[in-house]
């Protein structure tokens, strides 16, 4: 008999563990995995690498070019190229600190592909609403067109733009603004999934992760590379910390 409530504790103690894990914050890595051999910010091999350490989620930036095409950089101007006013040959000879060319979000995409980490896809702030339009029309159809909506979040500084992802992927894809300036309950009006906020933004307003919960949004936080402030935000029960050390993270989260 004893042996028997033993086995039945111990079940539920691990059925609990798995509860606790399942409900436990996400990791995303900030431009992808970058900080370590061979790799870049927003290369693919941050991308690749991201993915082989179990991130939830591996997060870059796409400008659209003049000629209209989609790349992943962060800078609006690398490397003496500025993104939306070269054309995708001139922003692609821009060679990365690991060696990769940069990336066109083709490119980044269909390696995307081959992996299982999700994307969150970052819509740089451009110089008119009408470029960022384009670019969000053309980014929905490529990620469409390439089979990965179920696995695409999407997050933007601009409010146009984060209005313009709402509008034209299907509902209920996750799409979460960064500029820290709106409440939860402005942020449910629009459509949001949620604040991707600065997690300085967060400690003004810790009120907000649950405000966020309660109107059944999610909460995610950036650029988090201090254990004492991921101790805190998890603490606070966010669901994601967008963070330039995934691995230090997950030690933490262990
Ligand atoms: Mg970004």
């Amino acid at each position: 008999m004893k042996l028997k409530s033993l086995i039945i504790t111990s079940a539920l103690l691990l059925a609990a563990c798995g509860y606790t894990q399942a409900q436990s914050t996400q990791v995303i890595a900030h431009r992808g995995f970058w900080k370590t051999d061979g790799s870049a910010q927003n290369s693919i091999a941050a991308l690749v690498k991201a993915d082989s350490i179990n991130c939830y989620g591996s997060e870059f930036d796409v400008w659209l070019t003049a000629d209209n095409q989609l790349v992943v950089n962060h800078d609006s101007t690398f490397k003496g190229v500025n993104m939306q006013k070269s054309t995708a040959q001139q922003c692609t000879a821009v060679i990365l600190d690991n060696g990769e060319q940069l990336p066109t979000l083709r490119q980044y995409l269909e390696k995307a592909g081959q992996l299982k980490t999700r994307l969150i896809l970052e819509l740089k702030s451009h110089k008119t609403p009408e470029r960022e339009t384009r670019a969000v029309e053309s980014i929905v159809k490529m990620v469409k067109d390439m089979g990965l909506e179920n696995r695409t979040e999407y997050i933007a500084f601009s409010r146009h733009a984060t209005k313009e992802f709402i509008r034209l992927t299907p509902k209920g894809t996750p799409v979460y603004y960064l500029e820290g300036d709106l409440s939860p309950k402005e942020l449910k009006e629009w459509g949001c999934a949620g604040p991707d906020y600065h997690f300085s933004v967060f400690k003004r307003h810790p009120e907000w992760i649950k405000e966020s919960h309660d109107l059944g949004m999610k909460v995610n936080a950036w650029t988090v590379n201090d254990a004492k402030d991921m101790k805190w935000l998890i603490d606070h029960g966010v669901d994601f910390i967008t963070t330039n050390v995934p691995v230090e993270l997950q030690e933490i989260l262990q």
